[in-house]
């Protein structure tokens, strides 16, 4: 415990977040030293060895400064073209002018709520929701990040039906809070914690719509009340699968023949990524509930939503309108980026970008892929969330590690190490999809010579 230490080092740190010129060589240095100790003994030291492409690079000191657009730069002034995005954050990119100028005319009127009052700003989120969601979604719940998110869909889920087994799939990704990892589909993060949800969780192939209607004509036949059917639309962190076009509308019917509520994890395709304003949107399905997180708040404020019908959502008004709260979900500054960002992504219609971008940037990837067939084994995926699939983890690493040192930032996913997305913010220009491709297949080459 000190004090004075932690007064001083603060008081040290507001000043540099505060300075407006770029870091000169001694500061960058400090501050790179100062980030990697700060990590190894008070965060996480894990991370600093983990980031594959960075750590394969041989450089996973690189601390990162500042962005705009599609371009970040670390703070020794390097710069780099994110063909990450935030794992799906970021698509508005770094630092949109037009939400930025919401978050800070927000900022300085009023940003949290009273608690008490009404404010204005969580209602309009919730009509605009409403209005872009598909069916007749109409009542929002808020919070911050992906899990909560899909916290709440399982709790509304349950309240409504009063049933409490869930259908997910295999490789799922839904989070990591207790009721999400348990509707995850890999081992990994699961096993280590032992008993999770208390209800029955089926996991059935993705994709296999036969699956789905067997294992709810089963539950049926055996008497076990499923509350929900949870699915990505397009599978995110297991490297952008994209189910049979079968798959959700066949899910959608068996689902009502069943009486069992449909709920799409959209926090990873919604908004435009996938080339539909919503991934479910691709099949023409309206689920019943609908999560969304990561670049609800435009890559400036963290904030997500879980949206229903009036009618599943009735549970959650009455008779106890505060059963499932969160004290800072919806608070004002995050719900003025959320109205910035949807009206920057319907005036800009990001998701026409999204599916034009992406059609020529995969057709590329596909092109280098059938070119060097000992590196890759497919690519997948819709719009700009697109899989490179390598044919073992180490050659994903040294690709990502081989871009890196090129100037492009992607990520391996957690669920598959063998498979490296790309997934750029959707306002990336042509000139930055063209250099990346080129640094690519550069890259790609020089692992190829390595085998
Ligand atoms: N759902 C999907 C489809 C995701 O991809 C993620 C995160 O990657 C989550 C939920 C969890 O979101 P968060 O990390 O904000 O909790």
């Amino acid at each position: 415990m000190n004090y004075d230490t932690a007064l001083s080092y603060s008081s040290q740190w507001l000043d540099i977040i505060k300075q407006e010129n770029f870091p000169d060589e001694t500061q960058a240095k400090w501050i790179i030293e100062e980030s990697k100790n700060n990590f190894a003994e008070h965060f996480n030291r894990g991370w600093l060895e983990y980031r594959k492409s960075v750590t394969e690079a041989g450089d996973w000191a690189s601390v990162e400064w500042s962005g705009k657009g599609s371009m970040f730069t670390d703070v020794m002034g390097r710069k780099y073209i994110d063909w990450l995005g935030g794992f799906g954050a970021l698509d508005l990119g770094w630092c949109h002018p037009d939400v930025v100028d919401a978050v800070i005319a927000q900022v300085k009127r009023s940003p949290m709520p009273s608690q008490e009052l009404i404010d204005p700003l969580r209602g309009v989120l919730g009509k605009l929701m409403a209005d872009i969601t598909p069916g007749d979604l109409k009542y929002s719940w808020f919070a911050a990040s992906g899990t909560e998110a899909i916290e709440a869909a399982i709790k509304i889920a349950k309240l409504y039906t009063g049933k409490s087994a869930f259908i997910v799939a295999v490789k799922a990704f839904h989070g990591k809070t207790m009721g999400s990892l348990s509707m995850m589909g890999k081992a990994d993060f699961r096993q280590p914690m032992g008993l999770l949800y208390g209800g029955n969780v089926y996991h059935v192939p993705f994709g296999d719509a036969g699956a789905v209607e067997q294992q709810l004509e089963i539950c049926d036949n055996v008497g076990i009340d499923v509350a929900g059917v949870l699915f990505e639309p397009i599978q995110g962190e297991a490297g952008a699968i994209v189910p049979p076009d079968d798959f959700w509308p066949r899910v959608r019917t068996a689902t009502r023949k069943y009486g069992v509520l449909l709920i799409a994890d959209e926090v990873q395709t919604g908004l435009g990524r996938t080339g539909r304003l919503w991934g479910v949107d691709h099949w023409d399905v309206a689920p019943d509930i609908l999560a969304t997180a990561k670049s609800l708040g435009g890559g400036v404020m963290p904030i997500s939503a879980v949206t229903t019908t009036e009618e599943i959502f009735k549970p959650m008004m009455y008779p106890n309108p505060f059963m499932h709260t969160t004290t800072t979900g919806g608070n004002a500054l995050a719900c003025s980026a959320a109205i910035a960002t949807i009206n920057v992504i319907l005036r800009d219609r990001l998701w026409e970008a999204a599916s034009t971008k992406g059609a020529y940037l995969k057709e590329k990837v596909d092109d280098l892929a059938q070119e060097f067939p000992q590196v890759y084994k497919e690519v997948t995926g819709k719009g700009l969330l697109i899989g490179q699939h390598f044919h073992t983890p180490e050659l994903g690493y040294k690709v990502a590690a081989e871009l890196f040192k090129r100037g492009v930032v992607v990520a391996g996913t957690l669920n598959s190490a063998q498979t490296v997305r790309i997934e750029p913010p959707l306002i990336i220009s042509q000139e930055e999809i063209d250099e990346g491709l080129n640094r690519l297949a550069d890259a790609v080459g020089v692992v190829a010579k390595m085998m």
